[in-house]
């Protein structure tokens, strides 16, 4: 009977890429194969193709790669947020309200920025400064009085006194007292300029999450009181006749916090040290809960490192009611809810975008059918073992494989094997390796030494773009974020690859991807086709990779383009940055590029003096010196 090939659906694009889970419902794909963003519009909502933008893009003249952002999914995320905060401080008829802070350190890029100003305004959504550069950032940019900023870091007197004089503007600007260090300069400040400071205390929880943040928490964390140095701080503000001043408590218990436990558990100690606080005579007011809030980046709803296993409704809701419960036991007043919400506000909205430049492929090149008469031993019993494959004899011919190669490599250093011979082998080597992972398909127990084997046979796709300019936390912190084709779903993808950058380091790579099961250490992707540029989308991107970026091998920042969607599911491109020209990013690295020039112009005249060159020749090579000066740091078709 023919065996029915099952024919290739978007669907099972949908679920080989898990864009269902990771996408939160702004990312999906088209019947026709696109990977698609999906806004909503008032009243429905409207999905724009990646492919639709990228021939906008090239269309301006923009070259791969392209920062992508989609204003509609910040504001969109910014609403999320604020408003499930309303959902549940209603639902749980909590009398406090919710005020959330962006943490500008996730993303200081000033058009985002902009966009938060704007979007966050309705909300009265401030700004959490933790250097002097952000404050004066989220001094100029906060939307109204009724925003709050949230000082946190080092603060020098210079910090303090412009944030005095900005609260005397009639602004909320909070002093998060971080070290006991800090309260002495504080007082003295503020009486100098008889301005009343609003003071925060950040305190050491004992609760801790789990995650890669893990140490932000518990009571070897770096910033923050503990409970010694908590009642030092309020017995000396009592001395100064200074307690009405402290309005806040404030806790950060370190980033993508997985597990929804831990964060119940963190908020009720917390409420504890404000019920506290206030029976000490505070005044108080405001509980601010920092940052934490995860994003699903691998889309299996998981307490794993890279995945959350609560929704944003939960979270708040968990949030609210643990609050609540413990004030209410104390008959404590509800504060104000503040968050620091970086990473979940801004990741989805930004999306990294780059072509594929060429590919190695794990495939063996040509094998005669029979041994060359001259070869080694060891060479023909590859042959053997080729010929010999079936279900019942694959660890024993990899063993056979593993050892005839060694021996043949052996051979070679002593120089009994000729290159060409060591290339039939490790052509036989491969394509042996090939068959025994399609016959591990075929038996009913892999043995365990081969059950990685078919994730070790991949191609290698090189991407035009650095891991290290824009997604450093892959080479920093392993991080996962989605990757995948963004268009030719309709296609089954059937080569396994990793990704290699193009800065030619062996750390330049993504070889850990999401999947909804476990990470795999391939992705699947399509045969490039002729002249077709054939393109990737890594998406999540917003939060912490751009500032973190740096320029190893002098590739510079990309172009950023920001894309507004609107309710008839035009587009338009309302900001565009160039990302560094090659004399831009030499300059950040104190070369003159004129001087470069000069000194290049000065050997093209010698070698025209020398006769080398002739002196067109020399015009020749001078256009290319100034021209790629001028150029992108990336690949340019
Ligand atoms: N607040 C503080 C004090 C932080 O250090 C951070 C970053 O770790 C954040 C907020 C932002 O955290 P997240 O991006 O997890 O929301």
């Amino acid at each position: 009977m023919q065996k029915i090939h099952k024919q290739w659906t978007i669907s099972d694009a949908a679920n080989t890429y898990g864009i269902k889970e990771w996408g939160a419902g702004y990312f999906d794909l088209s019947d026709s194969g696109d990977v698609v963003v999906r806004v909503q519009t008032e009243d429905s909502s409207v999905s724009v193709s990646f492919m639709d933008i990228i021939e906008g893009l090239d269309a301006r003249g923009f070259s791969m790669p392209v920062l992508l952002r989609i204003e509609n999914l910040l504001d969109q995320q910014m609403s999320r947020l604020n408003e499930s905060f309303r959902t549940s401080i209603k639902g749980n008829g909590y009398q406090g309200r919710y005020q959330g802070v962006f943490p500008i350190k996730v993303n200081q890029q000033a058009q985002v920025i902009d966009e938060i100003t704007r979007f966050g305004e309705r909300y009265d959504h401030g700004f959490e400064a933790g250097s002097k550069a952000e404050l004066l950032i989220a001094l100029a940019k906060v939307p109204s009085k009724d925003s709050l900023i949230i000082c946190n870091g080092y603060k020098d007197p210079e910090f303090i006194d412009l944030g005095l004089q900005t609260t005397r503007m009639g602004y909320k600007v909070f002093f998060v007292i971080e070290t006991p260090t800090e309260l002495p300069t504080i007082l003295e400040r503020s009486r100098s300029l008889g301005i009343k400071p609003l003071i925060g205390i950040r305190i050491k929880l004992a609760s801790q999450a789990g995650g890669h943040w893990q140490d932000s928490g518990g009571d070897n964390s770096l910033f923050g009181l503990t409970t010694g140095q908590l009642v030092d701080v309020i017995d000396t503000l009592k001395t100064e006749d200074m307690l009405d001043s402290v309005r806040l408590l404030h806790y950060h218990l370190g980033s993508q916090i997985p597990n929804i436990r831990d964060i119940r558990t963190a908020v009720r100690e917390t409420a504890r040290f404000y019920a506290d606080l206030v029976n000490e005579g505070c005044p108080m007011g405001y509980i601010d809960i920092g940052g934490g809030l995860a994003v699903d980046y691998d889309g299996s709803q998981t307490n794993f490192l890279h995945s959350k296993n609560y929704n944003l409704d939960e979270y708040t809701w968990d949030v609210v009611e643990v609050l609540q419960s413990v004030l209410d036991e104390k008959e404590i007043p509800h504060p104000t809810i503040i968050t620091e919400s970086g990473r979940a506000t801004v990741a989805y909205s930004s999306i990294l975008l780059f072509n594929i430049l060429d590919v190695t492929e794990s495939r063996p090149g040509p094998i005669p059918e029979e041994p060359p008469e001259d070869v080694p031993d060891s060479i023909r019993n590859l042959y053997e073992v080729r010929q010999s494959m079936t279900t019942r004899n694959v660890q024993e011919c990899y063993n056979d494989a593993v050892y005839y190669r060694s021996e043949v490599r052996e051979d070679f250093q002593s120089g009994n094997v000729s290159l060409r011979q060591r290339a039939l082998a490790d052509n036989l080597f491969l394509d042996i390796m090939l068959g025994i992972s399609r016959l591990l398909t075929k038996v009913k127990r892999v043995p365990r030494e081969l059950d990685d084997l078919a994730e070790s046979l991949y191609d290698t796709y090189y991407g035009n773009f650095s891991v290290f300019q824009s997604l450093p936390d892959v080479w920093a912190i392993e991080q996962i974020f989605p990757v995948m084709p963004i268009h030719r779903l309709t296609e089954e993808p059937k080569r396994q690859a990793i990704l290699a950058d193009i800065t030619c380091d062996s750390d330049g790579k993504i070889d850990t991807f999401a999947d909804i099961h476990d990470v795999r250490k391939t992705i699947p992707l399509h045969e490039l086709k002729g002249n077709e540029e054939y393109y990737l989308g890594v998406f999540l991107v917003g939060a912490y990779q751009e500032t973190l970026g740096d320029l190893h091998n002098l590739l510079g920042d990309t172009h950023v383009v920001s894309v507004r969607i609107n309710p008839d599911g035009s587009f338009d491109f309302v900001r565009e940055i160039e990302g560094d020209s090659i004399a831009d990013v030499l300059s950040y690295v104190e070369y003159q590029p004129k001087d470069l020039i000069e000194l290049f112009r000065q050997k093209a005249e010698d070698a025209v003096r020398a006769g080398t060159i002739t002196a067109q020749q020399r015009r020749i090579v001078m256009n290319a010196y100034e021209e790629s000066m001028r150029g992108y740091t990336y690949f340019e078709r």
